[in-house]
């Protein structure tokens, strides 16, 4: 029987899907990543997709303490952006998922980085939507920046079952 390797949700655009509000992917180049898929262990969502976005869509930005994200042309996304993240955190409970490795600066996925609202390309500090709910409920995000963290600690994981 195979070792019950713990599952490690990630954004999909990581994995070659073309599906960022530009229509293309943002694949990670990590040799980790052949590794976790030959383990089975990743699980990929795109919030913004299953939020109920299409691909391509407007960039959007979260503006400031308000939390609402909108669109480049003013749009209000934010339904969808807490839809995606609800979705995406659901995930998680069904397949008892406690880390998470997401794309940073996304306005949904950032875990230390977000836009800062103005389309400007200026970043700030700051978490996505999705990264938000996620963190709120207990699973730990990493983004492409801390991916050495992530897999120091899924090792701790291995050795603990
Ligand atoms: S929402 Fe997240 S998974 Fe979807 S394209 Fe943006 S960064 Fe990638």
């Amino acid at each position: 029987m195979n070792k019950p390797y713990c599952k490690i949700l990630i954004s999909s655009c990581f994995l070659g899907n073309k599906v960022r509000y530009d229509g293309q992917a943002k694949v990670i180049n990590h040799p980790v990543i052949a590794l976790w898929q030959q383990q089975n262990r990743l699980v990929p969502v795109c919030p913004e997709v299953s939020g109920g976005l299409s691909v391509p869509r407007s960039p959007a930005e979260i503006q400031g303490e308000t939390g609402k994200v909108l669109t480049c042309d003013g749009k209000d996304v934010t339904r969808a952006f807490l839809q995606g993240a609800e979705h995406a955190l659901a995930v998680c409970r069904n397949h008892n998922i406690q880390f998470a490795l997401l794309k940073e600066s996304s306005p949904s996925c950032g875990s230390q980085l977000i836009y800062d609202g103005t389309f400007s390309g200026r970043k700030i500090n700051g978490q996505g939507v999705c990264s938000q709910v996620l963190s709120a409920n207990g699973i730990a995000v990493y983004s492409e920046v801390s991916i050495e963290k992530l897999i120091a600690v899924i090792a701790h994981q291995d050795s603990l079952t």
